[in-house]
Parts: structure tokens; C-alpha cells; sequence
């Protein structure tokens, strides 16, 4: 007699142990491992779904008290590699098996076919994010978030499935609908995303000398089922994406498949459409805007080897190929790879693992690649290709670096310095478009009193509000507590009240009043709140409809824009106050970035990047694109500062609302850190630099090593003594290494 253990699917993590269950003799020769079946479980008389991850022959047990599995869903099951990987992320990512199957899965394991309802998100996922942080702690968002975190981790799924499983009435989903956050729409089968008959095929390019040793080289390992991985290091235009196109190619044609993963989901679509021109209708999508029915047939599609190639963002990892021939992440070192919710995997990670798995080689690509990576391949242990010429000889841009400092000397305070005036009207007058670039929304930093220094705080967070003017109110980015905007101090009445800081909304305006006849756009997470607001903006500036496009970082990925000859970055300095390691890293490719928005058509570009610290590596390398200096710099720097990837950070971060319970939950993870391997150092328990977020008290405490895997040892010892489990309720801690964010 055989048993299948069975995950049960409800989303509390503490049911995260496999149940034992009876098979009824009708789906004996059905049920294999990976395969979803519907059970009872508990009291209630619905059944609940779960997940078979194996079976039991003999129990010690009395089996008469187990219950019986009802039936087996025909539509979906997944493979042991899958499986393996579900358990690899439980225990790498400090999670639930629940949440890390939720990861493996496609949103729709309904079995009943009944006429549906499908919700989804219209917004992309930094914008969702962005709405949740902001409304964090306000009551009233609270029920809204939930169902936009859902949304966020499972993609479009069935109404009735979200309401039982996020416990929200149907009038929160009807008022996300109002607010065009969400769509709520009858299933469409079978409905392809892309037409790629309509799309014209296009033949490979004889490739260059350079693409030819890196085409060899990956294909060498190709061939040979070689699990290596492979950097691929290319200015803008180098022709990468030919290289990767010719690799899918020679995989596609020896009958396996591969998976191409893009930094964002607005990137889809020009990517997919260059796919198609070459490999007709075996491209398919995966990402969190399709609908729940799209998602799952392409899914489905994938497993039954009807689709050859996936492109996708993050998520697209787990495309459920039974036999894959390489895996391409382009933009490496975009932070979107990684995770920003439980689990915190990163895409990087996830590939290496499958690639494994499937004998096959990772390529990473990327005009600036993260230092983590690039270390890697300097010291062998991935193969470094590079490619360093355009690949059809177009236009350098002309960049220059402007001195914030002497232009204050001068007596210009203001945010455009002559250079870059003078050259926003040469531009303008010409006809041709602008890009300005600032990363930081909303009007200004702060409102301040001159006389007695007052400062309006969120009392939710730790942080200062912003000041919004359109609204003429006070806005904390992190919860998005509100309060109206005051013209007299509230401590003491001066009615000297300044601004300080500038954000794009203070900077559209005074784009306006510099270059009256300029027609302006502004993109950032507050204007683009239309159904299709971001690629709404980025159309009419396509189309000309503007001629200066003012905006945060949301402007700068990759978009292709014919008639922007001038880029001006306003403040190049403000990711390098941050403290945080890779401070200098994230401004240099920031720059980079912006900067290579310019001239990419026939005509020169320009770039000026504005800043107090002209003399810092990240940004002169940057106006020079010369990333081998700044390696170089920077490899030094964490060498000397003890930082990845020289010795490894594990951050735990808890948080709580109670305090109390915090600080205890803290001392009970330093008992057992102490009481570890001696050779780690542990650092902490400490304040993160915002304290506070929604009035929950958060603590972080590291833990650094210079052997990775010890740190792994760490996770793996904390899962096991369960004080996850046990401070459940009111508590929450992540687990992460070298992170992003904290
Ligand atoms: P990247 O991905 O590095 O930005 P692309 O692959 O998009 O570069 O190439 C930039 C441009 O050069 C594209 O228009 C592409 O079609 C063209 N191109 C790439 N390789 C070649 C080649 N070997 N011969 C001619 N044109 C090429
Ligand atoms: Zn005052
Ligand atoms: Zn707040």
C-alpha cells in the first residue's frame, strides 16, 4: 500500500509539513509526484487543494484514522526538478515550502471549469510597489494592499480563489477597479499574447570578431552540456542581444529550450517582437501582467514543448522546460532580479541552480556588470567575454561633467547650470527632444521653519515628510500618511517657512518657466497613475508630442527614444549619499544608463550630468563609460572595507509593532547566533537606518563571514530551531545574504 504526502496549499506558513493521505484506487496509476490534488482537511467540508511531493510505503501508524484523497486535478502538475527547487529555495531563502511551491506554479491550479473571473493588475509591478509602500500603516489601504501584494506575488488570478484566500470583501476589489489598479475580466483561453505571424522575419548578422570567439565559446559549452557561466561584458549596442539571439537559435535547433530574462516588463515587448522576427511562434511570455488564462497556457505550453523560448522577467525563471539548452539574463546586474518580498530569491541564483539541473550554460550580459559578477569572472570562476565596439559605428556622446559648487560661486543657484541651459535651448531649437533626469519625486525633500528649525515627521515612520505642492500637502513616501501642508510653524508660529530639496514636480515647473515654449512631460510614480500611464508618456514623447521628458530612473531602462540628442542628469549625487555599500556602484551604472539615452539615432549626443562631487570615480568613469577603472576602483574600496564579494553579509532583519516583543525575539536569535561557528562575526542587533516603517519597529543584525557557505550553515541552523515559527504572530524576520535592500 502507498501513501502520498501532500502539502497542503493555505497560506499560513505554519503548515508548512507534508500531511499523509490514502489513495483511492481510481487514481493509483494517475498520482505521481509534482501532482495537484483536491483533499479534505480540517473541519470544513471544502476541500482544499494540494501539492503531492511523495509517497510513503509503510507507516508506523495507525492508518485508519487517515483521510482520503477526493480527487486529482487533470490540468497541472509540476516535475521533480521543480520540486527540488521548491525545497532548494525553503531552505536557501529562509521561507515556507508554501510560498516557495507559490514560486514554481502558474496562478491558476483551479480545477473546476466554470465561467470565471480573472483579476489582475494593470500597473507595472514598481508602481504597485511604490502604492503599497506609500500606504503602509493607513488604515483604510490596509485590505487594498493585501490584495495588491497577493497580486503581486501570484500574478492575475481567479476572483473567487483571492477572496477566499486574502479574506476581503468583493467592494475592496471593485474600488481597486475604480482606481485603475486592477482589471477584473472573464477568462479568455487560449489567447496569445503575441501575434507573431504578423511580425516580419528578419535574417541573423554575419557576426563580428568579437561576437564570433563569444557565439564559439557559449556554443562550445552548449554542445557539450557544459554547466558554465558566462559573462558577456558589451557596451550599449555591441551587438549582445545578436550574440544571444544566435545561441537560442543554435539550442532551438537541436530540439531543447531556453529561457531569456529581462530586466523589466515594459521591456517585453520590443524584445519579444525582435524573438519573433526570428523564431516565428515557438516565443512565448511569462510575466505578472498576463492574464491568469494567458499565464497558464503559456505555462502548459512550455511543459508540453510547444513553446521553445520564454522571455520574461524575474518570475520567467521557473518556466517548467523539461529540458533546457541555456539560460540569458540581460542587464545582470539590474536590481529587479532580485526578490523584494519572501522569498528573496535572486534570478541569478535560481538560473545557476536550474542550469545544473539541465547541463546547460548561464549567460549573463551587460554593459556594466555588477561587481559581484564581474569579480566572479576576473578570478575564474565565470568565463568573461567581451565585446567592445558598437556594432554599427553610431555616434559617441559628447558628456560633461558640471561642477554644482562654481556654479554656486558664480551666484547660479539654480537647478540648471549654464551648460546645461545653454544646451537645453540649442536642442529645443534645433527640434530635437530632452531627457532631464532627477531621482527624486514629488515637490520637495522637506518644509522647514527658518526660525526655529521645525520639521514636520511622519509619526508612523521614521522619516521626514515630503512636501507635495499640486496637493499642497505633506506625503510620507513609506506609508503614505498625509496631512495638509502648513504656512505656519506649528511650534512656533514664524510664518518664514522654507522648502528644501527638489523633486521632479518643483523641477517641471521651473522647466516651464526657463523654456516657456518647451512642451513638457513628467514621468514618476505620481503621474503615472492611467491605465497605461507609463507606456502612455513614453509613446507621445516617442511621438513628439513633447519636448523635454522630465523624470526618475523610470525614463532611463532601455528605452529607445530616435530624437533625444541631449540628456542632463540634474543630480548625479543623490544615490551616493546613500549608506549602503553599493552606493557607488548604483550611481555609476545609473549614469551610464541615462547617459546612453543620448544620440543613439544618427544624430550627436550629448549628456552633462550636474554634481557636488565631480572629483568621485562612480560619476567621472561614468561620463566616460570606462568601466574597467571603475572596477578597478572599486574592487580596491571593498577589499580594503571588508565587503562583498570579499567577505559576505547575512542580514536578519525582524520587525514587529511591539517593541517589546522585537527586542526579545532579537535576543533569542543572538542566543543561537552565538552559540555558532566562532570564525563568524556578528554584528548587531542594530537600528536600520529607518527605524520605523507603518509602525512597525524593525532591528537588523548581520552576520559576516568571508565563506559563503558557512553563512548558508547559518540560514540552514536558524530553520531548523523554528523561531520563525515560533514569533509567527506578531513578528517577522527575513533572512537575506549580501542584500539589496533593507
Ligand atoms: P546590444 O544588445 O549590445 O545593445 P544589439 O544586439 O541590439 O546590441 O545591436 C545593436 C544594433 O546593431 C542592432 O540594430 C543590431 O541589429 C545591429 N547588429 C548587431 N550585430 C550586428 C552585426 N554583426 N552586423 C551588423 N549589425 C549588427
Ligand atoms: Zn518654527
Ligand atoms: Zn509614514
Amino acid at each position: 500500500m502507498k501513501y502520498a504526502n501532500v502539502i497542503i496549499h493555505i497560506n499560513t506558513s505554519s503548515l508548512r509539513k507534508p500531511f499523509t493521505y490514502k489513495i483511492p484506487d481510481s487514481i493509483q496509476d494517475k498520482i505521481r509526484i509534482g501532482s495537484i490534488v483536491n483533499i479534505p482537511f480540517g473541519h470544513g467540508k471544502q476541500l482544499k487543494k494540494g501539492y503531492v511531493i511523495g509517497f510513503t510505503n509503510n507507516l508506523s501508524f495507525d492508518v485508519s484514522r487517515l483521510k482520503e484523497i477526493d480527487s486529482i486535478s487533470e490540468e497541472i502538475s509540476f516535475d521533480k526538478e521543480l520540486l527540488d527547487l521548491a525545497y532548494f529555495i525553503e531552505k536557501r531563502y529562509f521561507t515556507s515550502i508554501n510560498r516557495a511551491l507559490a514560486c514554481i506554479l502558474p496562478a491558476k491550479i483551479d480545477t473546476k471549469h466554470k465561467k470565471r473571473k480573472y483579476i489582475g493588475l494593470i500597473k507595472d509591478e514598481a508602481f504597485i510597489r511604490d502604492y503599497i509602500y506609500e500606504r503602509r500603516g493607513m488604515k483604510k489601504y490596509e485590505k487594498r494592499s493585501l490584495v495588491l501584494e497577493y497580486l503581486l506575488e501570484h500574478g492575475s488570478v481567479q476572483v473567487t480563489r483571492l477572496l477566499e484566500e486574502v479574506n476581503v470583501s468583493r467592494t475592496v476589489l471593485s474600488g481597486l477597479e475604480k482606481s485603475r489598479l486592477v482589471d477584473i475580466v472573464d477568462d479568455v483561453s487560449l489567447r496569445v499574447p503575441y501575434d507573431s505571424s504578423k511580425i516580419a522575419r528578419t535574417a541573423m548578422h554575419e557576426p563580428n570578431d568579437e561576437q564570433r570567439v563569444a557565439i564559439d565559446s557559449v556554443s562550445d559549452a552548449i554542445r557539450a552540456e557544459r554547466n558554465e557561466v558566462f559573462l558577456l561584458h558589451g557596451v550599449t549596442g555591441s551587438g549582445k542581444t545578436e550574440v544571444y539571439l544566435q545561441l537560442i537559435e543554435e539550442v532551438l535547433a537541436s530540439g531543447k529550450s531556453a529561457i531569456f530574462l529581462i530586466p523589466e516588463i515594459s521591456l517585453t515587448h520590443q524584445t519579444v517582437k525582435r524573438a519573433m522576427s526570428r523564431f516565428g511562434d515557438v516565443v512565448g511570455v511569462i510575466h505578472s501582467k498576463l492574464s491568469a488564462g494567458e499565464k497558464y497556457d503559456q505555462w502548459q505550453m512550455a511543459k508540453e514543448g510547444k513553446l521553445k523560448l520564454i522571455i520574461g522577467p524575474r518570475s520567467a525563471i521557473f518556466t517548467p522546460f523539461l529540458n533546457i539548452g541555456i539560460i540569458i539574463i540581460d542587464e545582470e546586474h539590474e536590481t529587479s532580479y532580485k526578490s523584494e518580498h519572501d522569498p528573496r530569491y535572486h534570478a541569478r541564483e535560481i538560473a545557476i541552480k536550474r542550469a545544473s539541473y539541465h547541463n546547460c550554460p548561464v549567460l549573463l550580459g551587460s554593459a556594466t556588470p555588477s561587481v559581484e559578477s564581474y569579480y566572479k569572472a576576473s578570478t575564474g570562476k565565470y568565463h568573461l567575454l567581451n565585446l567592445r565596439q558598437k556594432a554599427i559605428s553610431g555616434n559617441l556622446i559628447d558628456t560633461e561633467i558640471v561642477d554644482m559648487r562654481k556654479e554656486l560661486k558664480t551666484g547660479n543657484k539654480s537647478i540648471f547650470s549654464r551648460s546645461l541651459k545653454t544646451a537645453i535651448e540649442e536642442t529645443l531649437a534645433r527640434g530635437e527632444q530632452v531627457i532631464l533626469f532627477l531621482n527624486a519625486r514629488g515637490y520637495s525633500r522637506f518644509l522647514s521653519c527658518r526660525d526655529c528649525g521645525f520639521v514636520a515627521k511622519c509619526p508612523h515612520c521614521d522619516v521626514a515628510y515630503h512636501y507635495h505642492k499640486m496637493a499642497n500637502s505633506l506625503r510620507c513616501h513609506y506609508c503614505d500618511s498625509e496631512k495638509r501642508a502648513f504656512d505656519k510653524c506649528p511650534d512656533c508660529g514664524s510664518t518664514r517657512i522654507r522648502d528644501f530639496g527638489t523633486g521632479t514636480e518643483k523641477v517641471e515647473g521651473l522647466v516651464a518657466d526657463t523654456f516657456p515654449s518647451a512642451r513638457i512631460l513628467r514621468m514618476d510614480v505620481d503621474t503615472t497613475s492611467g491605465k497605461f500611464g507609463h507606456d502612455d508618456i513614453l509613446s507621445a514623447f516617442e511621438r513628439y508630442e513633447a519636448d523635454i521628458l522630465v523624470g526618475t530612473q523610470m525614463v532611463v531602462k532601455g528605452h529607445h527614444f530616435e530624437g533625444v540628442t541631449l540628456v542632463g542628469v540634474l543630480s548625479a549625487d543623490l544615490s551616493l549619499y546613500i549608506s549602503d555599500f553599493r552606493s557607488a556602484e548604483r550611481t555609476f551604472q545609473l549614469i551610464t544608463q541615462v547617459v546612453g539615452r543620448a544620440g543613439r539615432a544618427d544624430k550627436k549626443g550629448r549628456g552633462i550630468i550636474q554634481t557636488y562631487s565631480p572629483e568621485h570615480y562612480s560619476v567621472k568613469l561614468a561620463a566616460t563609460e570606462d568601466y574597467a577603472s571603475f572596477y578597478r576602483m572599486e574592487i580596491a574600496y571593498r577589499k580594503m572595507a571588508a565587503y562583498p564579494p570579499f567577505k559576505h553579509l547575512l542580514m536578519f532583519l525582524l520587525s514587529s509593532k511591539d517593541e517589546m516583543y522585537l527586542l526579545r525575539l532579537c535576543d533569542r536569535l543572538m542566543e543561537h547566533l552565538n552559540k555558532g561557528d566562532d570564525r563568524l562575526e556578528i554584528l548587531g542587533p542594530t537600528k536600520p537606518s529607518r527605524e520605523k516603517i507603518s509602525d512597525n519597529y524593525r532591528r537588523v543584525i548581520y552576520v559576516k563571514s568571508d565563506n559563503y557557505n558557512l553563512l548558508l550553515g547559518v540560514i540552514a541552523y536558524i530553520k531548523e530551531v523554528k523561531i520563525k515559527e515560533d514569533y509567527d504572530k506578531k513578528a517577522k524576520i527575513l533572512a537575506d545574504i549580501n542584500p539589496i535592500y533593507i
